[in-house]
């Protein structure tokens, strides 16, 4: 008999090309008024050469948990249990000094914010070369060598001139270039990038990501794209996580997802943003917000803003679980799981074609 953990799991079913697997993971944030859990039994997997999104609202806990993969936690943040499983071993069971060893050449990390992330006095040659002085023992001169190749490799150009440059002397777009060649200085096997393009212009997001996808290729990485933007996840992820009030609720191939959701979150997403409907069609936004950290329900996270909310929503709260194939025909038997398919809704089943 299959084991939840192993009927779950998103995408295709290659456990040789899982990077990461992140299992259970919670995060607890320390506030004024008490702990509050952000990030409560997130599970996913990511596989090399394959770009997997976490989709959510803002606030739905994808920061966090990009923060607790890389060990780099708001000092009020917790990691409250869950394992990170990178290459076959768990990083939340490490030291932190075994982790920074371990996981500084194997995880790479980008965020929003290009000119916040990179220090101001130092030439973005010395911050280039750092991986390599640390994690290879190399010479300023030998790591400002490996610098210039980093540039050419993310497309900076005249990068022998330029690695004497300070960071506000280019654009944000290079900015965010500089950044993204840091996270892959040490060819990462996992490279997880926390809205990348947020804070860019739409041409210039473009680029960044056809760079992103460079880069996957080249390397077979294994990229965690967070992002909030339902168009980003249909052109470049393979399989999607959905989140929301720190819960996955739903997570699988992106084609089937978007194309069969099975929780009314998802869906409601859907029907929100104009790529998957005709031009001109109303849009339905999703009534309400999101519950406070400080105020979740016991039951179903969604119950507030669920258009088919029941008794048993509001008691008992539906776990990640695996969802059955779409009836394609008028027999009414219940066809076996979809491979890598979950949803957590008491009703999932009820979506189907609905
Ligand atoms: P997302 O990236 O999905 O927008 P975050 O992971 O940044 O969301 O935040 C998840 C939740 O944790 C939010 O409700 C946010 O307000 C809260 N939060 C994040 N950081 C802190 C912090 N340092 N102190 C208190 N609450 C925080
Ligand atoms: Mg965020």
């Amino acid at each position: 008999m299959k084991t939840a953990a192993q009927t779950v799991l998103p995408g295709k079913t290659r456990a040789q090309d899982v990077v990461l697997s992140v299992r259970d993971l919670a995060v607890d944030i320390r506030t004024y008024r008490g702990t509050v859990r952000a990030v409560n039994g997130v599970d996913f997997e990511a596989r090399a050469g394959e770009t997997l999104a976490l989709l959510g609202e803002s606030g739905c806990g994808k920061s966090m948990t990009a923060k607790a993969l890389a060990g780099i936690m708001d000092p009020v943040c917790d990691l409250a249990g869950g394992e990170i499983v990178l290459n076959g071993t768990d990083l939340a069971a490490l030291t932190p000094k075994e982790r920074l060893k371990f996981a500084g050449p194997e995880l790479g990390i980008v965020f929003q914010d290009a000119l916040t992330a990179l220090n101001p006095v130092y030439t973005v040659g010395t911050q280039l070369g750092e991986a390599f002085r640390i994690h290879q023992g190399l010479s300023a001169r030998e790591a400002k060598v490996q610098a210039i190749e980093l540039m050419k490799r993310v497309g900076i150009p005249e990068p022998e001139s330029r690695v004497n440059s300070y960071p506000h002397q280019f654009s944000g777009g290079m900015r965010q270039r500089i950044l993204i060649a840091m996270a892959v200085a040490l060819n990462p096997r996992l490279l997880i990038a926390d809205e990348p393009t947020t804070a860019l212009d739409v041409t210039v997001q473009a680029q960044i990501m056809q760079l992103l996808r460079k880069l996957r290729e080249e390397g077979q990485m294994a990229v965690v794209l967070i992002t909030h933007d339902l168009a980003v996840v249909a052109e470049e992820a393979d399989s999607v996580a959905v989140m929301y009030a720190g819960n996955v609720v739903e997570s699988g191939p992106v084609s089937q997802v978007f194309s069969d959701p099975r929780h009314p979150y998802t869906k409601g997403l859907l029907e929100s943003v104009p790529v998957h409907v005709e031009r001109g069609a109303h849009l339905k936004s999703i009534a309400g917000s999101p519950p406070e950290l400080h105020d979740i329900p016991s039951g179903c996270v969604y119950q507030s803003r669920c258009p088919l909310v029941q008794e048993i929503c509001r008691a008992e709260r539906p776990r990640l679980l695996p969802v059955n194939g779409s009836a394609t025909n008028n027999h009414s038997e219940t066809l076996p799981p979809r491979p890598g398919r979950a949803a957590a809704c008491h009703f999932s089943e009820e979506l189907n074609n609905a």
